[in-house]
């Protein structure tokens, strides 16, 4: 029997070479139907009426498009049975249908597997022969495996493969609420081999545009070695005079002319090209001759790196009325250079709530959405809607679904445009409870919007945030000058830092924490910083140091599970002010508190009395630890969901806690924010709320609407409810009854 992990990374690797789905899924089908020896292998896929649209088969015949109509044929049976059909004989069984013209009357077996994607069938794979046999146990086994990576493959393929788009919904994880639609400007950071193909429109200019980036270059490298030159021994500026050489040649000169005239662009033809050439070096016998094949892939990048910066971003971003920006990392100045009346969307095929990008893109307000995954065969000025909101986003999107998507833009606008009449109004429910309501940041970027929408104090300052876009680690000066400006801007005003908190889906570039199993668990938070004590000691000194004796800074401890982790920071903390004092600074003792996100905290919060004066809840971390689910993964992404019952009993846990112990409480996780876990929150009595500024006016807005006597009643009868629909449709219900609808479209 074949070995199935094998043949899949094969046709993988096979898939992935072709530019078209088209390509994509014959090849998908002529390998299955050698791969299992069978004489017919169709791909049928779902479309949005549940109709199975024949996507490609080997072995049968068709002129036209095929559709079978959901619930018909053995295929439709596979769909609903959810479980593979093999049979000796078709046309015997009972939901046999034929379709029409493709002459599947020769063909006696079948065999149909479903084909499923996180729970759902999505479609169905079958194989036929001509002999009246039934596949072996083996077979079917190695095609039900094959089948279940297979779906994965397929599920983003375009139904329609002639051109008519479709809306293909791809899900990942919430980067940044709100909607946006645009063309997509892709955002490649120079790997060559990322570049896609594209249709060449001027094919004589661009042949003179090669021309000249060849002229160009070579001036770069000559001027390299000239400034370089004295400095570098022998091994190295030969370096130069092989990529010298190698832009003199007339082969690559003549490869890329080629691909041009083929009707490539040049960022494409200088992608086959190069390919071309560095696997004709790695096939040669010569050791010296096959390492070359690394020197042309760096020319490769340097070529397309300078081509990039006469054709930038901006320019491309500069014809587009509303920009999506897409890519593997949509970097700060990737965003920095569209203009921000124009950036509709950001997409990432990476990253995770966190990532700096979502960060930045919530402070700016612009609907985001990440860990979409590889998006294979993308093109500038691709139409896509960002749905920041669901955490999804949609490809090949019909003018039916942009129109709808464009109502819930506008009136979101309306809604916003309303509420900004609110802002120096006070978040007090009707009958009289006052609740203060602070703004999430870490990027001095976010820092005036927070203040623009009323915000009375930063809740939550993630320090990893400047740690983040930096190459090193930042100097205790670096961090004074970074925190100054955010005391400046909220002078007055409580600030709440949070101590460096990285690893796991947090990683700072320059320092990766890649090798454990599991991140999550692992070395992140203050287990890192009480380790790499000298970072902590650093950025204490510089917190202090930057809020002088004026700044009211309040100290936050990340993923404090142990007492030891409280009583070993105050004694730092004791000591950064000793030093300070002695250095002659002003510097005043901070308040210092915990974040309760691991929920081994809860029941330590007595204990903790003694050495804290404040709790804040990370509901984000809080919900993935107790359900333990991963949020940032998209295959469970929509299991992750704070207003669990089992969050809500913890939440109220700490609440009752807290209160026995006069602790003040805050919480900080993007509950804060949502309006019906917002009831909730005001119902058990928090009174302090962190969120990020493009949300607050809306939950002003809510808190105003809102008696708390009215949201205490909700959130007892949600105690008693075991689920999650049920308590959201409660919350629903609520909101609706409060004429308060429109908060959560
Ligand atoms: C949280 O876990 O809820 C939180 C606010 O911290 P972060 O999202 O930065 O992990
Ligand atoms: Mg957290």
């Amino acid at each position: 029997m074949k070995n199935v992990i094998l043949e899949l990374s094969l046709l993988q690797k096979e898939i992935g070479e072709l530019a078209s789905p088209a390509e994509q899924v014959r090849k998908i089908v002529d390998s299955i139907s050698a791969i299992a020896g069978c004489d017919v292998c169709s791909l049928y896929l779902q479309d949005q009426n549940n109709d199975l649209v024949l996507m490609a088969s080997h072995g049968l015949t068709h002129t036209g498009p095929v559709t079978i109509p959901s619930g018909r044929g053995l295929v439709g049976l596979v769909v609903k049975s959810r479980h593979p059909i093999n049979i000796p004989k078709a046309s015997e069984h009972p939901d046999f249908y034929y379709v029409e013209g493709s002459s599947e009357e020769r063909f006696q077996s079948f065999c149909g597997i479903p084909l499923v994607r996180y729970g759902k069938v999505i479609g169905v794979l079958v194989v036929q022969s001509v002999n009246a046999e039934a596949l072996s146990p083996e077979s079917e086994g190695f095609l039900v495996t094959l089948s279940s990576q297979l779906a994965h493959l397929v599920a983003d393929m375009p139904l329609s493969l002639r051109g008519a788009y479709f809306n293909t919904y791809l899900r990942g994880v919430k980067g940044s609420s709100g909607i946006g639609i645009g063309q997509a400007v892709l955002c490649d950071h120079g790997d060559l081999f990322s570049v896609p193909d594209e249709p060449c429109s001027d094919i004589d200019g661009t042949i003179l545009e090669w021309h000249a980036l060849l002229r160009r270059v070579q001036q770069e490298i000559k001027q390299e070695e000239n400034s370089l030159g004295k400095l570098l021994n022998d091994s190295v500026s030969s370096i130069f005079s092989t990529y010298s050489s190698l832009l003199d040649d007339q082969a690559l000169i003549g490869k890329v002319e080629q691909e041009i005239r083929n009707g490539n662009w040049l960022p494409g033809a200088l992608r086959k090209s190069v390919q071309y050439f560095a696997d004709l070096f790695l096939a040669m016998e010569d050791p010296y001759l096959r390492a070359r094949h690394e020197d042309i892939h760096h020319l490769g990048n340097k070529l397309l790196a300078s081509l990039q910066s006469s054709n930038s971003l901006a320019e491309r971003a500069a014809q587009i009325p509303h920009v999506v920006l897409i890519g593997a990392e949509v970097s700060i100045s990737d965003i920095a250079a569209v203009p921000g009346d124009k950036l509709a969307g950001i997409i990432c095929f990476g990253g995770s709530t966190l990532s700096h990008t979502a960060v930045l893109a919530n402070a700016l307000g612009v609907p985001a959405v990440m860990g979409v995954g590889l998006l294979k065969n993308l093109r500038n000025r691709e139409r896509f809607i960002v749905d920041g909101n669901s955490g999804q986003i949609v490809r090949y999107p019909t003018d039916m679904l942009c129109a709808e998507f464009q109502h819930l833009i506008d009136e979101e606008r309306q809604l916003l445009n309303k509420l900004s009449a609110l802002r120096e109004l006070p978040a007090l429910t009707p009958d009289g409870f006052a609740v203060r309501l602070f703004t999430n940041s870490g990027l001095l970027a976010d820092l005036s919007p927070g203040l623009r929408h009323g915000a009375q104090g930063i809740g939550l300052y993630r320090t990893e945030i400047p740690f983040m876009v930096r190459d090193s680690f930042p100097s205790e000066q670096d961090q004074e000058l970074v925190y100054r400006q955010v005391f400046e801007a909220y002078a007055g005003k409580p600030v709440y830092m949070r101590t460096l908190d990285i690893g796991g889906d947090k990683q700072l570039p320059y320092f990766p924490i890649d090798d454990e199993a599991n991140p999550a668990l692992g070395w992140r938070g203050i287990r890192f910083t009480l380790d790499n004590i000298q970072l902590l000691m650093t950025q204490v000194r510089a917190m202090l140091r930057a809020a002088g004796d004026e700044g009211d800074l309040h100290i936050l401890l990340p993923m404090v599970s142990a007492t030891e982790e409280l009583t070993t920071f105050t004694e730092l903390l004791d000591e950064a002010l000793k030093q300070l004092r002695e250095e002659g600074v002003a510097a005043r003792k901070p308040k210092t508190g915990v974040m309760v996100e691991v929920p081994a905290a809860i029941a330590q919060l007595p204990f903790w009395r003694r050495h804290i004066d404040f709790v804040s809840i990370g509901s984000n971390d809080l919900s993935q630890y107790l359900l333990a689910l991963d949020r940032n993964n998209a295959r469970v992404a929509n299991r992750y969901d704070h207003i669990h019952p089992a969050v809500i009993q913890e939440l109220y846990r700490v609440v009752r806690i807290a209160g026995e112990h006069h602790l003040p409480l805050s919480l900080c996780g993007e509950m804060a924010s949502d309006p019906l876990a917002v009831i909730l929150l005001v119902g058990m009595g928090i009174s302090t709320l962190s969120m990020s500024a493009t949300k607050l006016p809306r939950i002003k807005y809510l808190i105003r609407a809102l008696p708390q006597r009215r949201a205490a009643a909700i959130f007892k009868q949600c105690l008693s409810l075991d689920n999650v629909q049920d308590i959201r449709a409660l919350l629903h219900e609520t909101l609706r009854s409060l004429n308060l609808g429109e908060l959560v479209k």
